[in-house]
């Protein structure tokens, strides 16, 4: 995928996942010329299109939530779909709030102004004792108060026994809502990154809680559609092209990287955490970052399909599990034309892992079929193990900054400095992060 190239060096790009195609879009809106160098087949990386039994499915189920402002936004840009704002969007499934689990009352989002909506919605889930709602209610009030910010952080586990959200509410709303935002087990988690999830998805805008599902794959969604933005703006990106080496020469950089080595001012490194320090020991000013890079610890993040008769449909697209290996099932037939496909998720560690791939879907299969009764054995499964999702969202974690000690060279990507724990949302941010810096230079 290529445009017109220009006389000057481009800013490399190297990673074509969500955080170094939102820099390549970035700049390339700004008129800079880049160049994406994707080691992969495919553009995505964590998030990206695979294909399964002749279907296009993605390597795992990903859910987005109104508050991600900045991949919403350059979803829109990319697809040109900012001035349809209220139509829905043919990228995407958007939904008010609804947190449903297993044999539990839904928590609804009600049509209130924030934060009645959400708070209403707590009090009306019935099957959750009318005083563990009402200490929710207070609790989400007393966070509110201290505007979301901790004087030092914590665990999810000691920040919700401090006040009082054991029990029941904890297993219903608090641990699943934990796992699915920072993939990282209660006790660990981080309570800061926690409280700034719930900052901006449930106390913020009405709509910053909605539900997003993507209708398309993920490469689909956003980077194959960000690669023809910067091919028309006269932007470069490579597939298969893996960066070996990067050396700091005379301001400027080479890359070393197919036959031809590839020069450039400006490198923005959007590679996976576990892949950057290889890439940036060599150079100088980069000790920090990779100090910071290797003290990481990773979550993984299982997906498992299982293809059943087209009659088989959850009511809603998506169902949580309390107390069950399996945390969340996703219907793929209400965002795509998937009948009778199911996406089990399993997020974070666990005794999971252990299993093998038939065993874990044979017991997916088992506890769905506890859950809704009367299922027929899956025509076909598919465990995609993610060994390394994103990395474990803890107490105090401490992620390197965009900036590096290298000047014009920048790290993006999810794992890097930010509020958000490792999310698309998280990537989308650093590459724009980093692409104003590369202008600002
Ligand atoms: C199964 C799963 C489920 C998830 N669910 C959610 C979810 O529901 N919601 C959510 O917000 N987030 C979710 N995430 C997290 C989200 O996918 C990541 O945070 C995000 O995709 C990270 O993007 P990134 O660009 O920082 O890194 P990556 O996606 O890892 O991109 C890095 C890119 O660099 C490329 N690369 C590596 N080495 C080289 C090299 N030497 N040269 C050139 N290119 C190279 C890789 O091929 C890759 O394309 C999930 C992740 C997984 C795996």
């Amino acid at each position: 995928m290529s445009g017109t190239r220009s006389a000057s060096p481009p800013v490399a790009i190297v990673g074509g996942g969500y955080a170094g195609m939102a820099a390549a879009v970035t700049l390339a809106a700004a008129g800079r010329a880049v160049h994406v160098l994707e080691a992969g087949r495919r553009l995505g990386g964590r998030a990206r299109a695979t294909d399964l039994h002749g279907l296009t499915l993605d390597n795992g189920q990903h859910i987005l939530i109104g508050a991600y402002a900045e991949t919403l936004r350059l979803i829109d840009t990319v697809w040109g779909t900012g001035q349809d704002a209220g139509r829905p969007h043919p990228g995407y499934l958007r939904l008010p709030f609804e947190l449903s689990m297993a044999g539990e009352a839904p928590l609804r989002a009600w049509p209130l102004p924030a934060p009645l909506h959400l708070l209403g919605g707590l009090l009306g889930t019935w099957t959750l004792p009318l005083r563990e709602r009402l200490s929710a209610v207070r609790f989400i009030r007393e966070m509110q108060r201290r505007r979301f910010r901790l004087a030092e952080d914590t665990s999810v586990e000691a920040l919700l026994a401090q006040h009082g959200q054991g029990g029941k509410i904890a297993e219903v709303l608090w641990a699943p809502l934990c796992v699915a935002a920072l993939n990282t087990p209660v006790p660990s988690a981080s309570a800061q990154v926690f409280l700034t999830v719930l900052r901006d998805g449930l106390a913020g805008h009405r709509t910053a809680c909605d539900l997003i599902l993507p209708r398309v794959d993920l490469s689909a969604l956003f980077p194959d559609r960000a690669a023809q933005y910067v091919a028309a703006r006269g932007g470069e990106v490579s597939l298969c092209a893996p960066v070996r080496q990067i050396h700091a020469c005379d301001g400027a950089f080479r890359l070393l990287c197919g036959p031809q080595p590839v020069t450039a001012s400006h490198v923005i490194l959007a590679v996976p955490p576990y892949r950057m320090a290889g890439l940036a020991a060599p150079l100088p000013g980069m000790d920090e970052a990779i100090g910071r890079v290797r003290a990481l610890s990773f979550e993984p993040t299982y997906t498992i399909y299982l293809q059943y008769p087209p009659s088989v449909r959850l009511p809603r697209p998506m169902l949580g599990f309390i107390g069950s290996p399996v945390h969340w099932l996703f219907d793929r037939s209400h965002t795509g034309p998937h009948p009778g496909l199911l996406a089990a998720v399993i997020s974070a560690r666990g005794t999971h892992e252990a299993l093998d791939h038939e065993t874990l879907a044979g017991l997916a299969h088992r506890e769905i079929a506890t859950h809704l009764g009367g299922l027929p054995q899956p025509r076909w499964q598919k465990v995609i193990a993610e060994k390394r999702a994103t990395f474990s969202c803890t107490v105090g974690v401490r992620r390197p900054a965009q900036e590096t000690g290298l000047p014009r060279l920048y790290l993006a990507g999810d794992y890097t400095a930010g509020d958000y724990p490792g999310t698309l949302e998280a990537a989308v941010r650093s590459g724009v992060q980093c692409a104003h810096h590369v202008l600002n230079d």
